[in-house]
Order: structure tokens, then sequence, then C-alpha cells
């Protein structure tokens, strides 16, 4: 038997007037648990949808302090946040939308050594991260796992993401089989990003997870979603699993995690 308090039923009731949510989604979104890597440009609008809209239990992992040139797209911190924590900015402002949603505070690198026992405790993880050691350390972790993700990379004013599901589509490394060369491609504080791409790609994250909890929809799974905000075009690129993909193939390398060196790509 499902019960929601009266305030309950009127914060969500946007949500449960939507006949693929109703009562049931909103039930599935509140016994939900979800882990955001990274309180970054992605991390922010995906923690403020996520928080608003009731998701139980939200982990927010991040080494980092709020500086100044963040604000201009990590816009869950204030300029009074600077020089702070981002994972207490970001718990802070979660708990003032929504006082029902648990936060969960990780300050600090995700590595191979804490991942896993950080992934364990969540039904689905949001890749907000800001190079690309983390980013396939995340898809491994996640795959090693079974823990459902959203990858999402944005650079200057074009942004992409895709849905895993593990031994169900295919993975960032089946796609990406590896991290490019150190310098191959620039980061964001060497060729800068407009700061609402941020926000669009963080949004359609929180988007795919809801989808995710509720079991709504079509999830980005074996779909690669890039855009390009200049042009206003997005387009879907379909993908298959790699039988030869280093984790998630027919006889994979990858068994167990490690630390691939910080090579600079920032995508934050
Ligand atoms: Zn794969």
């Amino acid at each position: 038997m499902i019960s929601f308090t009266d305030e309950e039923l009127e914060r969500y009731s946007r949500h449960i007037i939507l006949k693929d949510i109703g009562i049931e989604g909103q039930a599935r979104i509140r016994e939900a648990r979800v882990l955001i890597i990274g309180a970054g440009g992605l991390g922010s609008p995906a923690a403020l949808y996520l928080a608003a809209a009731g998701a139980g239990t939200i982990g927010i992992a991040d080494a980092d302090c709020v500086e100044l040139s963040n604000l201009q797209r990590q816009v869950i911190h204030f300029t009074k946040d600077v020089n702070r924590p981002k994972v207490e900015s970001a718990a802070e402002k979660m708990r003032e939308i929504n006082p029902d949603v648990t936060v969960k505070m990780y300050h600090e690198f995700v590595r191979a050594a804490n991942i896993g026992p950080m992934i364990a405790d969540y039904d689905f993880i949001i890749d907000g991260t800001d190079n690309f050691a983390t980013k396939f350390l995340i898809n491994d972790a996640c795959i090693l796992a079974g823990k459902p993700f959203s990858h999402g990379g944005i650079l200057r004013f074009n942004g992409q993401t895709m849905t895993i599901l593990p031994s169900r589509s295919a993975c960032y490394r089946c796609v990406f089989p590896s991290p490019p060369p150190p310098g191959r491609v620039p980061t964001c504080s060497q060729a800068g990003v407009l700061g609402a791409v941020a926000g669009i790609l963080g949004t359609i994250q929180a988007t795919e997870c809801l989808k995710f909890i509720t079991k709504t929809g079509t999830l980005l799974a074996d779909s690669l979603l890039t855009f390009d905000t200049k042009s206003m075009v997005f387009r879907t690129i379909a993908l298959r699993r790699n039988g030869k993909c280093a984790v998630c193939g027919d006889n994979p390398s990858i068994r167990e995690l490690v630390d691939e060196e910080q090579a600079g790509c920032d995508l934050k």
C-alpha cells in the first residue's frame, strides 16, 4: 500500500498527474537511490532536478571546492559558496529545495579503490565528471557491478550523452575503447564551454535517471545523443555492444579496476 502525505501529494502533483508516472512512479522515485559523481556543470542541474523530483536518497561525490570560475555554469553553487566544498554547497541546496530528500556527501576523489563500495548502495549513477580517466573508471566500475548509469560530456557549444544498461546495451568503452591521448581533446578550461550547455546536458541526464526509475519511455541505451547548440541540431546515433569491448565484450580483459593516469581532458 503506497501512502503519501497531503504535502507530498501537493508537492509532486505535476508528476502524479502524468499518466506514465502516477502515484506508483512517484513512489518509485521516493524509493530511488541515485549517485551523482561530480558536483559541477552536469551534476548541478542533475542534483537540482532529482532533489526537486523527490528522489529518496541522492549521493553526491566531489573532492573540489567551489571556485569563482565555476559559477558561470555550476548553478547549484552561489557566490557565497566560493571556497566551500562543492558537496556541502550542493547538499545544502538540495535540502532547501526538498527536505524530504536524504543527501549523502562523498568529499573525496573517485578512484579505483573507493568507487566500488560507493556505487554499491545506488540504483543509478550519473557521470558528471570532467576527465576521461574518471569517465572510463565509472564505466568499468558500473559494468563490473551491473549498475546502470548515464554518461555525459560537454565542450564549447556541444554535448553528448548515453545511458548504459550493463550487459543489455553498449557501454562507453564499446564506443570509445580507450581514453584519447593526453592533449588530444582540449579541456573546458582551455577551450571553454557555454554555461547553458551544461544545463541542457545535466538535465537530460536527470531525465534519463527519472525515466529509468519510473520505467517510462525509451532510454538512450544503444544510442548516443549528440548536440551542437550553435545550430541546435540534436542527433542520435544507434549503437550496439562491441563483442571486442575490453569490459563488456565476449572475452573481457578488464576484470578489476585500476586508476588510469589522469590525462588532461576536461569535459566539465
Ligand atoms: Zn562495452
